[in-house]
């Protein structure tokens, strides 16, 4: 059975990352969402709701779909699900420099890991989750660019604030 795990902050989920996991289900039987704790960042969602978020999106997805939270390395992360496979987006020239060198650097660290990468799709190509934060922040509408609980959660979030 072929695992990957799907690694980054989700803060928060974006339609680019659902892309992302909808097209990884397509070729591997599961999808591990690795959610990063980033003790230390200031975060817009928690990690408890961050990962709640992607649970809600993928809930029809059942057992092909794991959402945990990792913290330290990546690979060490991997071992413990039992796979070799990493998965990363590529949006535009300037994703490429960051994601090589943590690719190599994984790599460095553990031999066995090999790090894959899905293009992005043309209409998600500019959607990033610190664009969708700044954007809902000042009121606007990001509803085209994040599943629809993610929307609610961010309407919330601001009202809240505001
Ligand atoms: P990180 O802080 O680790 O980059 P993100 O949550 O921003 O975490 O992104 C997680 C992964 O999703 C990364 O591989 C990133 O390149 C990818 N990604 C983010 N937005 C998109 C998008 N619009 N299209 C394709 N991949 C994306």
């Amino acid at each position: 059975m072929a695992t990957i795990i799907f690694p980054g902050s989700f803060d928060p989920l974006t339609l680019g990352h659902t892309d992302i996991i909808n097209r990884a289900l397509g070729i591997f039987d599961k999808v591990v969402v690795a959610v990063l704790e980033n003790a230390g960042k200031a975060n817009l969602f928690s990690l408890q709701e961050r990962e709640a978020l992607i649970r809600e999106e993928f809930a029809h997805a059942g057992q092909r779909i794991e959402v945990d939270s990792f913290s330290g390395l990546l690979v060490e992360f991997a071992q413990r699900k039992k796979t070799r496979l990493i998965l990363r987006g590529l949006r535009a020239i300037s994703d490429f420099d960051y994601e090589a060198q943590m690719a190599l650097m994984n790599k460095s660290l553990s031999n066995e890991v090999e790090t894959l990468f899905l293009m992005t799709q043309e209409t998600y190509s500019y959607v990033s989750s610190s664009l969708v934060r700044q954007v809902a922040s000042f009121g606007g509408d990001v509803g085209p660019l994040v599943p629809k609980g993610v929307n609610n959660a961010l309407k919330k979030k601001f009202s809240k604030k505001g």
